[in-house]
């Protein structure tokens, strides 16, 4: 380890970057916050983002991080490899930002003013703990298979459920005091994926722009507090899926602030030492997608020849069903009416019973045929999607970035990738230094990152992505050998 201490110093700067087009609803602003770091022989800027993604979905195009960084190089001499670009993945539709030549120059602004007002600094290193807002969407069914926790399809029969996905709960936190002891920065990493603020689908920070006002607010001294997000990939907030509630943003942000300022108050500072890797690979694109959509089709096949025709149409299903539900002993009458047919030897209301038993299952069935059938038709146009970006690539590889910054005991390891929680936990557990922290959806977008075993089982994430399975060992190997490296 590099005992050249005591001469980091760091500058930070933001600007907002929300779009001015007064027909947007906005809550709060969208910023490009920009923490630069200088141990005298190299820079390193840390650029945390209010946006979908960079490049690929969303306002940034694919042009956007090179010509952001080309700037950065070409006027301030920091190397493109040395620029650290991270999205929040802040969800609302449509256009969410100003017009992308102002971003790059905002940006760009920022990571100059920082530049030149580097001062020298302590940092401290470690973790804090949320586990009150956010689940992994992934659901293990009876049969094995996973179902996810979307918007956009319904939720499983609850009696197929048999398990939730993992979550890491861990809020990685770095502390960047001056000298004098005040608070200069503080970065704080966690995943969760950033949905729609309210019905409206307002443009907003969301989750870590409520955290990072408290987190700023409670630290005064002008210190910005940087969100560098976590392995989202299959995490999302707990309320999500609850459509007879308002959201609670603000109650998930607050949690969030508070926890990381929680710990936070714990961390002691020290000198500190600066090292960056940056790599580029190339991740196999999958081949299996006519496979899948066969597949998917067969199933389709199966479910569509299992419809049956029903006397019951919704209206007269959904009364019927109620009754059974509200007493299954007696669902026709009261259960006098019950005990008096038997008395005098009349079977006739039991007997009707199982046929209107037999009639609510036959209709049941074809209900779930149809949510599964819808789920099916969605997951083949996705499949087709990604098909269609491999195909126009020409290319059997993607190029992925991955970049390792050492803070002194503090790794950040990136993706281009929505990263799910296993693979993510699966590199922090191995990593030598206890503060390894998770960036995602950084320095590029290609889609979800699933782990290898996720791929025969289905769900959101393996239809939403472009990635062979084999992607995992390469990524994984890659990002330990740089963690080590570091
Ligand atoms: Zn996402």
């Amino acid at each position: 380890m590099n005992t050249n201490t005591n001469s980091l110093r760091a500058g930070i700067a933001r600007r907002e970057i929300t779009t001015q087009d007064k027909d947007t609803n906005v809550i709060d602003p969208l910023y490009a916050k920009v923490l630069l770091l200088d141990d005298g022989k190299k820079q390193v800027a840390i650029i945390a983002m209010d946006v979908l993604a960079i490049g690929g979905i969303g306002d940034l195009s694919d042009d956007f991080l090179d010509a952001l960084r080309g700037r950065i190089e070409k006027e301030l001499h920091i190397p493109a490899s040395h620029v650290l670009v991270n999205a929040s993945h802040t969800h609302p539709p449509g256009k969410i930002l100003c017009d992308e030549e102002e971003v790059i120059k905002s940006t760009f602004d920022a990571v100059n003013e920082a530049l030149q007002n580097l001062i020298p600094v302590k940092i401290g290193s470690g973790a804090g703990y949320e586990d009150r807002i956010s689940i992994n969407r992934t659901l293990t069914l009876k049969s094995g298979k996973h179902w996810t926790i979307r918007h956009a399809n319904p939720c499983p029969p609850d009696e197929e459920v048999v398990g939730v996905g993992p979550l890491d709960p861990e809020i990685g936190i770095i502390r960047v005091d001056r000298l004098d002891g005040t608070p200069l920065a503080l970065v704080y990493n966690f995943a969760i994926h950033l949905l729609f603020p309210n019905p409206q689908s307002s443009v907003s920070a969301m989750i870590p722009g409520v955290a990072s006002g408290i987190i700023e607010e409670h630290l005064g001294n002008g210190a910005l507090a940087f969100f560098l997000q976590g392995a989202a990939g299959d995490i999302i907030d707990v309320g999500f899926k609850d459509f007879e509630k308002p959201r609670e943003i603000k109650i998930y942000g607050e949690r969030l602030g508070l926890s990381t300022l929680a710990a936070w108050n714990k961390m002691e500072t020290h000198d500190a030492d600066l090292q960056v890797i940056s790599e580029t690979i190339r991740l196999p694109r999958r081949t299996d997608i006519p496979q899948r959509i066969e597949e998917l089709l067969q199933e389709q096949k199966v479910l569509l020849q299992s419809l049956q025709s029903t006397s019951l149409n919704f209206r007269s299903f959904l009364p019927m069903y109620l009754k059974q539900q509200l007493n299954p002993d007696f669902p026709a009458d009261y259960s006098y009416a019950y005990l008096q047919a038997e008395k005098i030897g009349n079977d006739t209301p039991r007997e009707m019973d199982k046929v209107t038993q037999g009639l609510t299952s036959k209709y049941l069935r074809n209900i779930r045929a149809m949510e599964r059938l819808a789920l099916i038709q969605d997951d083949i146009s996705t499949l087709r999607k990604h098909q269609a970006i491999n195909d126009e690539s020409g290319e059997e590889t993607i190029a992925a970035e991955v970049m390792g910054v050492r803070i002194g005991e503090c790794v950040l390891i990136t993706a281009p990738i929505e990263i799910l929680t296993e693979v993510s936990l699966n590199i922090k557990n191995s990593s030598p230094y206890k503060s390894t922290f998770m960036v995602a959806f950084t320095n590029g977008y290609m889609h979800y990152g699933p782990p290898a075993s996720y791929y025969d089982k289905g769900g959101y994430e393996v239809t939403e992505c472009l990635l062979a399975p084999e992607w995992e060992e390469v990524y994984t190997k890659t990002a330990k050998a740089i963690i080590e490296k570091l």
